[in-house]
């Protein structure tokens, strides 16, 4: 060893150090190398906007979504309110008048495949904030067997890289929400483990608390060691398909335009979609508890996939299925183009079939297996998908297998 094998950085010698590593024209030694990561790590916390300044506006918040998320511009347009203001909240110290702005969390109602845990992952990734999925139907009352409701923060924490500063500041999103509805109008008088009680224990959360969440996940035992986290700054979006609300809200619909003006009233309701006229009342009617639905004040709603709609999510995101593949075959060098009416046929089938947007993949994965297992093992430069070839493959197909295969994407 020279005299000259120090590190650049904190001038150890190579006897000082565990390990140097030699780069083209200096030398670094594992200890500089840890608190280098240690340094960039704690930049990437504060990736996520600090300061109002950094915040983009509702616009640019909805302009990000429109580039991954075909149509839904009403949940679009609320969502980015609500997410704009719940920074803007945490951003705010406080002033003088000491006015204190209450946390937003977000309820979406739409049927399943609509989009609704694509927009929150799209929102999530703008802002680069952890974020948490989970599915309600898998939390319990605490003392029962699945999961008790502190372990979405729990996923959450392993989002952030076990970071609860950041943690604090994540997004969670509950899906399917509507299935821990109260069955029944009636409080009950049995337990009901799944329902209410979970209902119960989210509130906790959703109103914002300190929780002790066990580190490693799974029921909570004495002994361990519990992390705290606030969840006073966490945004929380639900999601739900809330399946037959429609009936409850033409219900309200027609039981409240009674009288003078009904008639007119009534001839001004779009009764193709009367997802559109949602209200609080009608997710009570369902079977969630007036305080939870006090805790999820922006609802918001998500219109059922068209033909129309259903196309360009094909091709018109950012990252669409079609882009997708068309990629995968640039990278062997393969120009891969449609004939006309190969996506159109997909999405009827889709359509046929009820399979909605997850089908689409499901149906496309059916017709490119077999180019995706030929082409790279000739010299071919260009490949096109024959309607006639698009056809053959799915009328080949399972089309039971295809349609579990979507359900569970
Ligand atoms: P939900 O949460 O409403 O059940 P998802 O957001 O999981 O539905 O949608 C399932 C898949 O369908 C997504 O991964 C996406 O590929 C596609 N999809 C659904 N709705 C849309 C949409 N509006 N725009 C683009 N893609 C969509």
């Amino acid at each position: 060893m020279t005299k000259k094998n120090k590190c650049s950085f904190c001038g150890r010698t190579e006897k000082e150090v565990g390990v140097m590593i030699y780069g083209a024209d200096g030398f670094i030694c594992d200890q500089c190398v840890e608190q280098a990561m240690h340094i960039v790590r704690e930049n990437r916390v504060s990736s996520a906007p600090e300061t109002l300044k950094d915040l983009p506006t509702p616009k640019q918040i909805k302009s990000y979504l429109d580039k991954y998320v075909v149509g839904q511009d009403a949940a679009k347009m609320t969502l980015s309110v609500a997410v704009y203001n719940h920074y803007k909240r945490l951003n705010y110290k406080g002033g003088e008048d000491d006015v204190e702005l209450d946390k937003s969390n977000i309820i979406m109602v739409g049927s399943t495949g609509t989009g609704k845990t694509l927009l929150a992952r799209t929102i999530a990734k703008m802002l680069l904030v952890p974020f948490a999925m989970v599915d309600a139907t898998v939390l319990t009352e605490a003392g029962y067997v699945g999961e008790d409701v502190e372990s979405l923060l729990v996923r959450l924490l392993q989002a952030a890289d076990g970071d609860v500063e950041k943690a604090e500041r994540g997004i969670v999103f509950i899906d399917e929400i509507d299935k821990i509805a109260r069955k029944g109008d009636n409080p009950s008088i049995t337990r009901d483990v799944s329902g209410e009680g979970v209902q119960q224990g989210l509130l906790k959360l959703l109103e914002g608390s300190v929780v002790n969440v066990p580190p490693q996940g799974g029921r909570k035992h004495p002994e361990q060691k519990f992390i705290q986290v606030n969840t006073r700054n966490i945004l929380f979006i639900c999601g739900g398909a809330f399946d037959g609300i429609e009936k409850r809200i033409a219900q309200r619909l027609n039981t409240h335009v009674v009288g003078f003006d009904a008639s007119k009233n009534v001839s001004k309701i779009d009764k193709s979609n009367f997802l559109q006229y949602i209200a609080p009342m009608d997710l009570k009617s369902f079977g969630l508890i007036p305080e939870i639905i006090g805790r999820l004040p922006v609802l918001t709603h998500l219109q059922p996939l068209d033909r129309t709609a259903l196309r360009s999510i094909l091709t018109e995101p950012k990252n669409s299925i079609i882009k997708q593949y068309v990629k995968m075959f640039e990278i062997d060098g393969v120009k891969l183009t449609f004939e006309e009416g190969v996506l159109d046929y997909v999405v009827d089938k889709a359509i046929e079939f009820q399979l909605g947007a997850r089908g689409l993949r499901s149906l496309i994965e059916v017709v490119m297996t077999k180019p995706m297992f030929e082409v790279p093992s000739t010299n071919t430069k260009k490949y096109v998908v024959k309607l006639d070839f698009a056809r053959q493959q799915v009328e080949n197909a399972n089309m039971a297998v295809l349609k579990e295969s979507s359900e569970d994407q």
